[in-house]
């Protein structure tokens, strides 16, 4: 045991040690603080939204012009605070191969002096501008068996929809591409099913097969197919006329606009200064399409400006790099702004399946989304307390006066319908960050995809305290002493542990 007065003396300088450590851990903290204070302004956080959410960029839709300006502009952003450019990569740009199914804009059937009226009678899945005419053959459900014996060379084939295990419209859908295919190999020139569903209403279904849709590109898009459609038999007259008629049917599609849509996700790194942290990688997201322009009248507003879905996302990513950029973290960080999240985040879907930094070596995603906000005290956090990260997010928004809270709509979600989700999924701990929101109310739908959602409605001394909560979220992130992963229990938890090889 010790003699009291060397006692006295160790206790002395423990308790000096550590409040040196104390004053030393602070004053980095301070100086960080304050060179967030410093780099990330109003004018700096205003002039990126001014830019991202103008009228000239006319909503930034997805396979537009102007999302490519944008795109432009993020990467210039990039090259001035001085990203690296990825490896594999010449440039800023990863290239995200996406499609367009289009329908029609104009189509008719004629069989057996019988008019099929488009979109009221009958809509087509895919088919290209031009016309058709052949024997029609009813080939039963229009799967392999069901050519037995018949010839359908050059012939338009009518079917029954699913088949007689499936008759639910939901699997109708899948099943059709499936027949496409069949019928396409043994010669036909068109298919058109019968749909009789009781359970789902035909202008339901008329409504959503109407809509163009994209998606990430397949293989063997863009190659000629045979037209697909759909055609309403709930009392089965036209199943009648098929079996027992032998006369053309004629087609004549115009209009469609399908076709593959190039676009780009934006992304540039910053190699971290730790001798082995740097080879893994926090990767920060932010969407920068939104959904273009409606005209809604010669009065009205038609741009969809999408300043706070997601304009301010983006400017954040980018104050985010230009303060990582100058003051290098342990781990290394990458900036990733994604294309298509409008469309059903397709540009974080294609990332998830290309990555450019491999995903076992990515440790977490930090994801900016938005669609407004109803509470300028605090931050949200899609997932405040899903990961290891919950105690930075609480240190980092306090230092710029704010408060946060989790997720306030649970039911409705929200970390599912974000980009964040296409890393969770593939076991990446992922998260949100958003503008304070306590619920969707008024307020909300005010701006949440409304051509009102405009720069001049926005609270800039707020978003500025924001983004500087962000930014200091995501350094204490790539400074984690430990990696944060998911917590004990999540969803993704089992799958994240298979991709880093944890047990
Ligand atoms: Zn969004």
């Amino acid at each position: 045991m010790l003699k009291p007065q060397k006692y006295l003396f160790m206790k002395i300088i423990i308790i000096t040690t550590a409040l040196i450590l104390i004053s030393v851990f602070n004053s980095d903290a301070q100086k960080i603080v304050k060179k967030i204070n410093a780099s990330v302004t109003e004018k700096s956080v205003e002039s990126k939204l001014g830019f991202l959410a103008s009228d000239e960029l006319r909503g930034r839709d997805t396979g537009s012009p102007e999302l490519d300006i944008a795109a432009r502009y993020i990467a210039e952003k990039y090259r001035e605070y001085g990203l690296q450019i990825a490896p594999n990569l010449s440039n800023y740009f990863q290239p995200v191969q996406l499609y367009r199914e289009s329908n029609a804009k104009t189509a008719q059937f004629v069989y057996n002096d019988k008019i099929a009226v488009y979109k009221k009678d009958i809509v087509f899945l895919s088919g290209d501008n031009k016309s058709y005419q052949g024997e029609v053959a009813f080939v039963n459900y229009g799967l392999e068996e069901d050519y037995n014996g018949v010839d359908v060379k050059g012939k338009i084939v009518m079917a029954l929809p699913g088949t007689k295990e499936v008759n639910s419209p939901r699997e109708y859908r899948d099943l059709s591409f499936e027949k496409q295919k069949i019928a396409q190999k043994k010669g036909a020139i068109g298919l058109v099913e019968l749909y009789k569903s009781n359970n789902r209403p035909w202008k339901l279904t008329v409504n959503s097969l109407s809509r163009d849709q994209m998606r990430v590109a397949r293989k063997g898009d863009g190659e000629e197919m045979i037209f697909l459609a759909w055609l309403a038999d709930a009392n089965g007259e036209w199943e009648k006329i098929a079996k027992t008629t032998k006369s053309e049917a004629k087609v004549m599609i115009s209009g469609s606009l399908s076709g593959k849509v190039p676009s780009k996700n934006v992304i540039g790194w910053v190699e971290g200064k730790h001798p082995e942290k740097k080879k893994e990688f926090l990767v920060m997201t932010a969407h920068y399409d939104h959904i273009g322009v409606t005209y809604r009248g010669p009065e009205e507003d038609s741009i969809y400006n999408g300043a706070r879905d997601n304009a301010i996302g983006v400017a954040t990513l980018l104050e985010t790099a230009k303060v990582i950029a100058e003051n290098r973290p342990d781990y290394s960080v990458v900036f990733l702004a994604l294309t298509a999240e409008e469309k059903g985040l397709l540009g974080s879907s294609w990332y998830g399946s290309h990555p450019i930094f491999p995903l076992n070596k990515t440790f977490f995603n930090f994801n900016t989304d938005g669609g407004g906000y109803n509470d300028t005290t605090i931050a949200t956090v899609i997932g405040l307390n899903r990961t290891g990260v919950t105690e930075n997010l609480k240190k980092a928004v306090a230092a710029f006066g704010l408060g946060v809270t989790d997720d306030p709509v649970p039911e409705q979600n929200l970390f599912d319908r974000s980009d964040n989700v296409n890393f969770a999924r593939e076991g990446v701990p992922a998260i949100t960050f958003t503008c304070g929101l306590t619920a969707f109310d008024a307020e909300i739908f005010k701006y949440y995809h409304q051509a009102g959602d405009e720069v001049e409605s926005m609270d800039i001394s707020y978003l500025t305290k924001y983004t500087k909560s962000f930014v200091y979220a995501a350094y204490l992130i790539a400074n984690s002493k430990e990696k944060p992963f998911w917590k004990t229990g999540d969803k993704y938890e089992e799958v994240g542990k298979k991709l880093y090889g944890y047990n």
